[in-house]
């Protein structure tokens, strides 16, 4: 059903989209809704429709959890050599690289991600496996324990089918983030992505079979949240759950597994803050910040959302933060010109431009206003980015709005600064800018949340743990060692000597 019409379309997408309506997969093959209902995915930079969805249903997500049940106890994935599954898994992430340029633009497409960030994300997806399946050929998963009487040992293994359900905004970055570690442990997975963009995940299960990995070791279930979601979080055969996306719905898939006695890894939103000292180059922080908040247009979970000025240089920052982004070149994802495309979805607009009309309605002074944007030619969801200042109580600085909005307010010492950053419920990620280390070092340690950066924002390299506290996330986190030890269920095992 593509309707999309760009002529920069590959071959390859085009045929994609067109095979459409796009199943799930379950066990290595095409898996069609139970009640034959479908959903559209649209391209947000034009509003054109891309694709048709199959929706999962209950049944269907049962299905899939036994598919994987299956893959993990009979088809022996657990059992094989940690060389023979990583091979395997290093074979998936050779075919996501030499399908690099595609599954980028089928990305770009759903999310309305800039071409060259969709691009990178792929190069994550395969840093990322590569450093989970090189790390569990190295880890030692039995640990001689030394107590008198007795010989004993701990040992590490795979829990089973675990689930993962994405939220729209990096749905190939995330699955790689989450399923890697679970896949390099030896478990096997059933992924719920995001109804507004699930093509990529889809496409994934589709190279997962070309690759070679055993039928059922990664199943794909697209579908609504409160359907094929809420049918994955609420099985009883899931041995472990990721859900990535909002504090509300964390909240439902966590009830939903605590009644199972499932274990629920939560990575929620963010009201991350940027603490700026008076010592920066104004003009080079301002166009960092600038660039932080208008990557992949805001929808970015750890973004610093209220930027905390110290007062001697309040206003020049704030002047250079406007003239900055009064020049962010809004335009269509596909563009080359483009450094800001459109948010994911009319709702998603409505979100952002409800949140700045309240916040002004509150009292927020508009340093830059924001609204809506008009891009030549695309009928798509496209906004300004925006700046408001002023009382950190307003419902703008208080409340996450996954959008390209920064608030200001100003500080006058390093107390206040760290009282200001920690004043939010959330607890994700922040950042503190200047040039003396000892200070940068206090204060990144006293923000509290899972992740503080020094002199930038946004850094994730593999191997530093990265997740939320309080309503940023609990269970875990992503990205390194730790992660991989999520997925290895840790027992005992007793000989006493003389037996
Ligand atoms: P969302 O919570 O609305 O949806 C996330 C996923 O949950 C989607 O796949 C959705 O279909 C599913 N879902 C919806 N209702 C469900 C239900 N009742 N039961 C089970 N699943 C259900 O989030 P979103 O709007 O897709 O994404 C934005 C949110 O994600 C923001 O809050 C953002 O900060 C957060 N996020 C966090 C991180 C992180 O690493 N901490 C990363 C990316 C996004």
């Amino acid at each position: 059903m593509a309707t999309i019409t760009d002529a920069r379309l590959l071959p390859e997408v085009a045929a994609f989209l067109e095979s459409g309506p796009l199943g799930g997969i379950i066990a290595g093959g095409t898996a069609r809704s139970s009640s034959g209902e479908t959903f559209e995915t649209r391209d947000p930079g034009s509003g054109q429709a891309l694709a048709e969805v199959d929706s999962l249903q209950g049944d269907d997500v049962d299905r899939a959890v036994r598919a994987a049940e299956t893959a993990f106890v009979r088809n022996d994935w657990a059992k094989l050599s940690p060389n023979d599954r990583g091979a395997m898994l290093h074979r998936l992430a050779d075919e996501v690289q030499r399908r690099k340029k595609v599954i980028a633009q089928i990305e770009a497409l759903d999310c309305g991600k800039v071409y060259w960030q969709a691009e990178a994300d792929v190069q994550n997806f395969v840093d990322t496996m590569r450093y989970f399946v090189t790390m569990s050929l190295q880890v030692q998963r039995r640990s001689a324990i030394a107590i008198a009487g007795h010989e004993a040992w701990t040992v590490r293994q795979p829990w089973g089918p675990c689930a993962f359900i994405f939220p729209w905004n990096f749905p190939f970055l995330l699955a790689g983030w989450g399923i890697a570690p679970a896949l390099a442990a030896g478990n096997t997975v059933v992924i719920k992505p995001a109804e507004d963009t699930p093509l990529s995940t889809i496409y994934l299960g589709r190279l997962a079979k070309e690759a070679g990995l055993p039928d059922g070791v990664i199943n794909v279930v697209p579908g609504l949240g409160g359907v094929a979601g809420a049918a994955l979080a609420a099985h009883p055969r899931i041995r472990r759950m990721s859900f990535t996306g909002s504090p509300e719905v964390g909240r439902l898939v966590a009830e939903a597994c605590g009644r199972n006695l499932v274990p629920a890894k939560l990575e929620l939103g963010g009201k991350g803050a940027a603490v700026v000292f008076d010592d920066v180059d104004i003009a080079a922080t301002a166009e960092k910040l600038v660039q932080a908040i208008t990557f992949h247009t805001g929808q970015v979970c750890c973004d610093a959302t209220r930027w905390l000025i110290h007062e001697k240089i309040y206003a020049p920052f704030v002047e250079a933060c406007a003239e900055r982004m009064r020049k962010v070149a809004v335009g269509y994802q596909l563009d080359r010109a483009t450094q800001m495309g459109p948010v994911v979805s009319e709702k998603q607009r409505k979100r952002v431009l409800s949140y700045l009309q309240r916040g002004r309605a509150e009292g927020a002074e508009a340093v830059l206003p924001g609204g809506e944007a008009k891009v030549p030619g695309k009928d798509g969801f496209y906004v300004q980015p925006a700046l408001l200042a002023g009382s950190l109580d307003n419902v703008a600085a208080r409340e996450e709005i996954f959008g390209p909005v920064a608030y200001l307010a100003s500080f006058s010492d390093e107390e206040e600064a760290v009282r200001l950053a920690n004043q939010t419920d959330y607890g994700l990620a922040n950042s503190v800018w200047t040039g003396d280390l000892g200070r940068a070092y206090r204060i990144a340690e006293a923000m509290v949340a899972g992740n503080s950066w020094i002199n930038a924002h946004n850094v994730f390299p593999h191997g530093v743990p990265y997740g939320g506290v309080n309503k940023s996330g609990m269970g875990g986190g992503v990205l390194s060692i730790e992660t991989l030890f999520d997925y290895w269920r840790s027992m005992s095992v007793v000989r006493p000597l003389g037996q």
